[in-house]
């Protein structure tokens, strides 16, 4: 380490550069321009105290002012680097508890508290909607708030309508499994509702069902259900109303002076009071461009 030779920079120099970050960790507070190091003589040693930087001294010794020991003075920057730099003894650093770290990329993160709605996930709720006027003669899924699965039986139902079109193909298919009438049968039971399982069991069963049973789209929990067993049924009623609880969403009410911290798709993770210990993870899915103005808070599914 060059040794400081510039001993009349003086404090003013010293509270300019006082928060360049430079912690070098060795010798002590010493602001060393590298202009004034080149064309002095052999660098010689200075002697300094590390609670009074001002002090600098040809020989060691206590300093004048606080009667610690002087240490050496040091820290000089190397040639041709303008940055200036302060530098502190592991003694200094210690007693101003000063922390350094490396700079880095990292992950920021930080909680926020805000109240917030449960909700179920949009994208998958679903309506089982009757394609056609009916009677519900018996109910699989009776209750409100049971699972389904996907192709779960829900109703079995009686539709004179239903069994006039499951004929029309039976009809059709006597001319033929490749006429365009079988196609159009087809489409048309597709459309009343049937499944294409549905459809293939009575091609090759031949026989129209009197009873047809719906069955479920998709998995989920039964949220609502309007039908009762033995009522009838008029086309475009809603029958069931299947929410997938998997997922849900969270509406949060983000106020104006946290928003800074709210990006859209954002990885986030939940605690709630109602479970604590839990941690739940989500992103986020968008911000909501308007203000509540009553509030002061932005939605935040
Ligand atoms: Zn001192």
């Amino acid at each position: 380490m060059k040794r400081p030779v510039a001993v009349t920079a003086g404090l003013a120099i010293l509270l300019a550069v006082a928060f360049t970050g430079y912690f070098t960790g060795r010798s002590s507070r010493q602001p060393l321009p590298a202009t004034e190091s080149s064309g002095t003589a052999a660098p010689q040693r200075v002697y300094t105290c590390s609670m009074h930087p001002q002090v600098r001294l040809a020989q060691p010794g206590n300093c004048p002012i606080c009667e610690m020991p002087l240490i050496p003075a040091g820290g000089a920057p190397s040639a041709g680097d303008d940055v200036p730099a302060l530098t502190l003894s592991e003694q200094a650093l210690a007693m101003a508890s000063v922390e350094t770290t490396p700079v880095a990329y990292r992950e920021m993160s930080r909680a926020l508290r805000a109240v917030g709605k449960v909700a179920y996930h949009e994208p998958s709720l679903a309506t089982i909607t009757a394609r056609v006027d009916g009677y519900a003669e018996r109910l699989f899924v009776n209750v409100t708030g049971v699972d389904v699965q996907a192709g779960d039986h829900l109703v079995e139902i009686y539709s004179p309508d239903l069994l006039v079109a499951q004929q029309e193909l039976l009809i059709a298919l006597r001319g033929g499994t490749n006429s365009p009438l079988v196609a159009s049968a087809r489409i048309k039971l597709r459309n009343l509702g049937l499944t294409t399982g549905q459809i293939e069991e009575l091609a090759t069963s031949q026989t129209p069902a009197e009873r047809v049973t719906l069955q479920t789209p998709s998995a989920g929990t039964v949220i609502e259900k309007t039908i009762v067993e033995n009522s009838a049924f008029k086309a475009g009623d809603v029958l069931y109303r299947i929410a997938n609880l998997e997922q849900v969403w969270v509406y949060l009410e983000i106020y104006e002076f946290d928003l800074a911290w709210v990006r859209d798709g954002q990885a986030v993770e939940i605690t709630t009071e109602a479970y604590p210990g839990r941690l739940f993870t989500g992103t986020v899915a968008f911000v909501e461009p308007v203000l509540n103005e009553r509030t002061r808070t932005v939605r935040v599914p």
